[in-house]
């Protein structure tokens, strides 16, 4: 049977991932390699079959909310280590989304904008809890975008680069 997810990935390029050069898993799955779109659900009614279906499985725990909520393209997708397309991450910061690093050198997330004043708010909540410190209000339901550097070339490290030094200058920091 066809899942909700499956119906709705396209592919829309074939590449081949820089990350089987580790062998990581890569004899597991066959080439090509695809760029994809449809990564999240872009309605309420497709979120909500998607979460249905999952959780209809033995053993399914959470997969928390799938829908895209914010203006603009979703990101394309490598269909063999899930980053994100280097042009469009590029995008996504040149519209405010914001890059946190991770403990792998080789990752990062790229998440929706206002997302670090959140994480500011809930810290300052955990350290008030017991008082009446309104609880803040999560800004982005949807899992984060995976930025892996291996995917970028020169040419988009240094466009990205550019982004986010360009929205530093905007946002004062
Ligand atoms: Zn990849």
């Amino acid at each position: 049977m066809t899942s909700v997810r499956q119906t709705r990935i396209q592919h829309v390029g074939e590449q081949e991932c820089p990350r089987r050069a580790e062998g990581y898993a890569a004899a597991m799955f066959p080439l090509p390699d695809y760029w994809t779109t449809g990564t999240w659900a872009s309605t309420q009614e497709e979120a909500d079959a998607e979460v249905a279906e999952f959780m209809a499985r033995p053993g399914a725990g959470g997969i928390g909310n799938v829908l895209w909520l914010y203006p603009g393209t979703q990101p394309r997708n490598c269909s063999f280590c899930g980053g994100g397309h280097p042009d469009d991450l590029i995008a996504l910061i040149r519209a405010g989304w914001e890059m946190e690093p991770t403990d792998k050198g080789y990752k990062r997330y790229v998440n929706p904008p206002g997302h670090r004043e959140y994480m500011k708010e809930l810290l300052a909540y955990i350290g008030a809890v017991g008082s009446e410190y309104p609880k803040p209000r999560y800004p982005s339901p949807v899992p984060p975008v995976k930025l892996y550097v291996y995917h970028f070339g020169p040419e988009q490290i240094a466009a990205f680069n550019q982004a986010l030094k360009e929205q530093r200058e905007t946002s004062g920091e």
